[in-house]
């Protein structure tokens, strides 16, 4: 075992955020233009034993969690292959996706060591859906949902962006949804991470208003003990059923953040919001030693700034939209 990951600031990590394609079978209007991105040459992305070895590096620097992502990780081939290895390193394994996809593959996931499951859903109307994802896939979703839930991907969450104009009138309508199948509701702000920037705080939904939202209509009580996790939890109606809100924008927990990402490509972000990133493929390609690996990583997590610093006139957005960095 190596020392911790801890960066200037006394911040622990211990949590890693891993891309493993930069490809999606949709399109959501805020995440992606309706062609699609450059997406990354296939030589370029990490295969299984290179992202293994790396996951081995971050495990001996004290890494214990890792959620995958992408782009949408599901499209990733041999995907029960790659979480039973990560699992059997000791990493405790959680997944994002959009849901295409997991009802045919959520039991040879959970059998090989997924622990837990993201599903991101904006909205229950299927031509609304149709609307920001650029698919009519609200089916495949709700059915990926359901099949989380009987294999024991448990708490099964679902992370919701509002859009103003588009579907912010539907806060209470999918939280009364999801609390009737039994799934973990987290409203996320949107966030100045899409390729088009066209992101505008003025008009952004923030946390304030989607709380707002929610109180005409539910008692939202909050939970102490937030700890490191992003949301912000409220019991509903005296629990023990819970909503959540995730205010990066105009909440930021960035004092509390234990997080690092790894893109499909192997570099490494200190944050969503870095404006650079570490190169690990390169040397890991060239032959580097785990040792080399593990100090690149800790320059990586010693550079981490105080914040995103979004509300700041020097705020630039990252090159790489959030469907690159691993969201
Ligand atoms: N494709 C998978 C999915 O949709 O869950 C994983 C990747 S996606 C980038 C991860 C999450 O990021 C989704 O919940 C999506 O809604 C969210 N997201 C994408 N762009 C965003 C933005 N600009 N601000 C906030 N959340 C965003
Ligand atoms: Fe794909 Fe997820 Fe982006 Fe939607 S939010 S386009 S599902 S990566």
């Amino acid at each position: 075992m190596r020392a911790p990951l801890v960066d200037g600031f006394g911040r622990v990590h211990t949590d890693l955020r891993v891309s493993l394609t930069d490809r999606c079978n949709l399109r959501c209007t805020y995440c992606m233009p309706a062609e699609g991105l450059d997406w990354l040459p296939k030589p370029e992305l990490l295969t299984d034993d290179e992202l293994v070895r790396l996951a081995e590096v971050f495990f001996s620097m004290g890494v214990r969690t890792v959620r995958l992502t992408g782009g949408e990780p599901l499209l990733r081939p041999g995907l029960p292959g790659l979480v039973a290895r990560l699992s059997a390193l000791g990493l405790s394994l959680s997944l994002t996706t959009n849901g295409l996809g997991l009802a045919r593959s959520a039991q040879a996931l959970r059998d090989a060591g997924l622990r837990r499951v993201n599903v991101s859903l904006d909205t229950l109307r299927p031509e609304r859906f149709l609307a920001l994802t650029r698919r009519d896939r609200l089916a495949d979703v709700l059915s990926g949902l359901t099949a989380a839930k009987a294999v024991g991907l448990e708490p099964v969450k679902v992370n919701t962006v509002l859009l103003r104009g588009t579907n912010d009138d539907e806060a209470v309508e999918l939280l009364t949804w999801a609390l009737g199948e039994g799934y973990a509701l987290r409203f996320i702000e949107q966030m100045p991470l899409d390729p088009q920037h066209g992101w505008d705080r003025s008009t952004m939904v923030s946390a304030d208003e989607i709380l707002e939202r929610l109180r005409r209509h539910v008692r939202l009580t909050p939970v102490e003990q937030r700890g490191s996790a992003p949301a912000e939890e409220f019991l509903v109606d005296g629990g023990p059923a819970t909503v959540g809100v995730v205010g990066s924008v105009t909440r930021p927990f960035c004092a509390s953040c234990d997080r690092l990402r790894l893109t499909a490509d192997g570099q490494v972000r200190n944050c969503l919001f870095a404006r650079k990133e570490s190169d690990l493929r390169t040397p890991l390609r060239r032959g580097a030693g785990d040792e080399e690996l593990a100090e690149r990583l800790r320059a990586a997590v010693t550079a981490k700034k105080a914040g995103h610093g979004i509300g700041s006139p020097e705020f630039v957005q990252p090159d790489r939209p959030m469907s690159a960095i691993g969201g």
